[in-house]
């Protein structure tokens, strides 16, 4: 960890598994010297794609080779159009790992370094990340997303012992992908928010070290969407480094609390309906910014709601029954495996007529505190419109294939989706979470852009 700052000294010693981390223009050549002393095997393979070996794979065959370390025949996944994240392959690649009892280096961005992490946990080896990209938080984190018989899973594995992120790599990813990590980081936003919220109504109590972590130099990280745009260096580090720093925050917490809430609620929601635009599916991160920009706009309308006029008992007693939840979910779902999803999830959250009231209690005796809290943590919808465009990436539902008419529905679908309490349940908690919606897409409400171009 040669002139590590104190930032990322700090959040790897917190860390789970990852032990090393660098992150700077050129840093690829540091590779062997990583390997040494965080990963000693003796055998490498390097797993790619046919795009990140030439962007970075081949020449990190050269620095293992140059510096004497064993490596067996690299793993070059090749898939018309695009290697796909499936458990299978992983799976495939745990066996080729076990025959060669090697340690994987994944160089790659999301699918890659998801099927590397989850098939090293199947052939129980560590592994190492090369990232190509800055397009998602994935690298520092535990745990893969993939398909396994047709459903997404998160199916659990450890995250990278070391991550190393030669930024000159980074920078000659396409510019689009720079744009899909900017709109996964800027949900931190809400992440943070929610937790706020959720600490504050004694659902969730607040981590001070990982929401440090994200939290206290998000505002940087963020600040200059126009230069990951034109990927210069220092703006690209600051995304890579907020990026990384949430995935080494998730390993600190032990779950994805500080890096994900109720934007990604959105964001999931979307992928498992696999949403497309000329029959691309669309990114995560590019989910993600779109619900970030949906969530900071409901909490702009919550903020504007006089708290000293609800009446938490009188509220509480409409709290959904069992059977009124299925049947609200079965309406929303009309895919069996996900209304299945979304009641163990709203099950696992549902609150009691006794609970709720205790939360609106907390949430009128305490609105001020909490309301400045918010305001302090987050900006303008439209400013984050306004990043996200700079970024280059898209920053409203219909640029992502999703209808006004369905992005309004899906407010209140995103809320069942996940057990994780946030600003959507206080919505809903407050018997508002409908009428928020209506206005936002309401002539002068946030969404009602007539006229303006999406
Ligand atoms: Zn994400």
């Amino acid at each position: 960890m040669d002139g590590l700052d104190p930032q990322l000294s700090r959040a790897l010693s917190a860390a789970s598994t990852t032990r090393d981390i660098s992150i700077a223009p050129g840093c690829l050549r540091l590779l062997p010297t990583v390997l040494r002393r965080t990963a000693p095997a003796t055998r490498y393979v390097i797993v790619a794609d046919d795009n990140t070996w030439a962007a970075a794979g081949a020449r990190a065959a050269e620095r293992l080779a140059a510096a004497g370390l064993a490596t067996a025949e690299p793993i070059v996944l090749s898939e018309t159009p695009r290697v796909k994240a499936r458990a299978e392959t992983a799976r495939a690649i745990a066996a080729r790992l076990g025959e060669h009892k090697a340690l994987p280096i994944a160089v790659g961005s999301g699918v890659v370094n998801d099927l590397v992490k989850y098939a090293a946990e199947c052939a129980g080896t560590p592994y190492v990340c090369v990232p190509t990209a800055a397009s998602m938080d994935g690298y520092a984190a535990s745990g893969a997303a993939l398909r396994e018989e047709g459903f997404k899973r998160t199916l659990a594995c450890a995250a990278p012992v070391a991550i190393v992120a030669d930024l000159d790599v980074i920078a000659t990813a396409p510019a689009v992908m720079g744009a899909w990590g900017y709109g996964d980081l800027v949900g931190k936003l809400v992440a943070g928010a929610d937790w706020i919220l959720a600490d504050a109504l004694g659902e969730d109590p607040i981590n001070a070290g990982p929401f440090a972590l994200v939290q206290d130099n998000l505002d940087a990280w963020l600040g200059n969407p126009a230069g990951v745009r034109q990927r210069d260096r220092a703006s690209l580090e600051g995304l890579m480094r907020g990026l990384l720093m949430a995935g080494l925050a998730m390993q600190a917490h032990g779950n994805s609390r500080p890096a994900s809430g109720s934007d990604h609620q959105f964001a999931h929601l979307w992928e498992m309906e696999d949403i497309a635009v000329d029959g691309q599916p669309v990114s995560h991160g590019a989910c993600v910014g779109i619900g970030c920009v949906s969530m900071v706009a409901a909490y702009e309308w919550l903020m504007h709601q006089d708290m000293r006029a609800i009446d938490p008992a009188k509220l509480a007693a409409r709290t959904p029954s069992p059977a009124a939840l299925q049947a609200e979910i079965e309406a929303a779902f009309p895919l069996a495996f996900m209304a299945a999803n979304a009641v163990t999830e709203t099950r696992a959250k549902a609150g009691t007529p006794r609970n709720v009231e205790r939360r609106l209690k907390e949430l009128k005796a305490n609105w001020r505190d909490i309301s400045r809290a918010l305001h302090r943590r987050l900006p303008q919808a439209e400013t984050i419109q306004q990043w996200l465009a700079e970024v280059g990436g898209p920053s409203e539902a219909p640029a992502i294939g999703v209808s006004r008419d369905k992005h309004a529905a899906d407010y209140a679908r995103a809320r069942l989706i996940r057990r994780r309490f946030t600003g959507l349940d206080v919505l809903h908690d407050l018997g508002l979470l409908e009428r928020a919606v209506v206005e936002l897409f309401a002539p002068g409400g946030f969404w009602f852009n007539e006229g303006r171009t999406p």
